[in-house]
């Protein structure tokens, strides 16, 4: 086979964005403002201010500048790892016999395993800015609070991660990397916070969730003087530092006159998604091109695919203000799948909005397909994928096979958003047999959507 593209096509560093992509100031359905849970009313810069720093505050709440500035010190920053490469998956496409041209942005090129840094070191850079001691957060699978903590690290700042129980036991290695890098680690629930010994009391031996590992962190958080919460997914400002992934797909994809029919991202609480998405989405908004964007969720959490779009809280604790989401309600909490990284029970109020008006569509799958995937992947293209990443290598595979049958050379896009080594029981499970695939009934999700707040609209 002739290769008139390189396996790996690698930006200069000086072709690294200057500034960070906000979609929102081209959509003409806003997302729904948050809700102060009090009051109902939207959160101003200075209802937020409380829980975060005032620069990411503005920036979650900036829906008309459509393109904000990257300080240099993060540029430099990002300048450790990135470019990211956009890989064209030669190999993978010849295992699959397929006439689609198979591409993927890779995002596992740092320590911390996934494109999750990208956004902590913004997070961490403003906190610094504003002078603060240190941040709180939650993690679920591991990732972000290890982002979190080589972000601290770099700038000095104290970082306090509550865990995800089930991740924290799974995953010890996940924990010592982030004290390497100077985090305190504890499991949530814990007995730590208010909020903790709530949730332990009312659901004795949970494993956890996003949601309550939030309402820990929060409370933590405003808890401490000179410290403020950081949350690594959902939020809007997230997305926005993550369109460095688009932005460089897509200056990659232009090099080479490359035009895609499909992007495929997974998505947990949206933002690999929607940092990948955003600048081709702005494409569909201002009407220059046309993209078949899929996100994809995994069965036995699929807040886009069977939740309501309706406000909700964003934790468990009820503490943060409210979002219009997708949402299985915030007391959802997701049988032990092995993606923690998508076990949110919500979406992003962006991706949601757009799912909504219908710019993007929305598939699940059942995490055994999605280990079959993640392992024909590894054994052809040599990377190791995440298993959140592997949600997305599953759809971008099976609609390869498609162009299969019907010859379409469809040429796609997906997002791997990271490496899997500390993923190593779930791959043990499903390499002994013994992966289950979980989905939740209707009735289920009826019992948590009947807890949902109700608010109008
Ligand atoms: C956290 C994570 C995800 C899911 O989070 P999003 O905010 O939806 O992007 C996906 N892949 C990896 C590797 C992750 O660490």
């Amino acid at each position: 086979m002739t290769r008139e593209i390189p396996y790996k096509i690698y930006l200069e560093e000086s072709e690294l964005p200057r500034h960070w992509y906000n979609v929102r100031a081209h959509m003409a359905n806003k997302p729904a403002p948050l809700l102060n849970p009090a009051t109902l009313e939207p959160m101003s810069v200075k209802d937020l201010e409380p829980v975060f720093c005032t620069e990411l505050a503005k920036q979650e709440l900036d829906e008309t500048n459509p393109w904000i500035e990257i300080p240099e010190e993060i540029r430099n920053f990002y300048k450790m790892y990135r470019p990211a490469p956009l890989v064209r998956a030669y190999c993978l496409e010849k295992e699959l016999d397929t006439p689609a041209k198979i591409y993927y942005k890779f995002e596992g090129n740092n320590t911390s395993g996934s494109h999750k840094l990208n956004s902590a070191i913004a997070q961490a850079y403003y906190a610094k800015k504003q002078g603060l001691k240190g941040v709180t957060t939650e993690t679920g699978a591991g990732q972000w609070g290890t982002a979190l903590s080589m972000a601290c690290a770099y700038l000095d700042l104290d970082c306090q991660v509550y865990m995800v129980k089930v991740s924290y036991e799974q995953k010890p290695f996940r924990r010592e990397v982030m004290r390497t890098y100077g985090a305190k680690v504890t499991p949530s629930p814990s007995m730590d916070t208010e909020v903790g010994r709530k949730i332990n009391a009312e659901f004795p031996g949970t494993t956890g969730s996003l949601g309550c590992a939030i309402s820990e962190a929060v409370e933590a958080a405003t808890g401490q003087e000179g410290y403020r919460y950081v949350l690594g997914s959902v939020l809007s400002q997230v997305l926005l530092h993550q369109t460095v992934i688009g932005l460089e797909t897509q200056t990659a994809l232009d090099k080479y006159g490359i035009r895609p029919d499909m992007i495929i991202g997974c998505a947990g609480g949206g933002s690999n998604l929607g940092g990948l998405i955003s600048p081709f989405v702005g494409e569909k908004l201002r009407g220059e091109a046309d993209y078949q964007i899929i996100a994809v969720e995994p069965a036995s959490c699929p807040s886009l695919t069977r939740g309501k779009f309706a406000y909700d809280f964003c934790d468990t604790g009820k503490v943060c203000p409210l979002a219009k989401m997708y949402t299985l309600g915030s007391g959802f909490i997701p049988s032990a799948n092995h993606a923690g990284g998508l076990r949110y029970h919500g979406m992003s109020s962006i991706i949601s909005q757009l799912y909504h008006d219908g710019l993007i569509e929305a598939v699940t799958v059942e995490q055994t397909a999605v280990f079959e995937a993640a392992q024909k992947f590894a054994r052809v293209e040599g990377i190791l994928p995440a298993p959140e990443s592997s949600h997305a290598i599953r759809v971008a595979m099976d609609e390869a096979v498609k162009c299969r049958e019907t010859g379409e050379e469809k040429t796609i896009v997906f997002g791997l958003t990271g490496t899997g080594y500390f993923d190593m029981v779930a791959y043990q499970k499903f390499n002994d047999g013994e992966m289950a695939d979980y989905i939740p009934t209707d009735a289920e999700l009826e019992k948590s959507f009947a807890d949902m707040p109700k608010v109008g609209k």
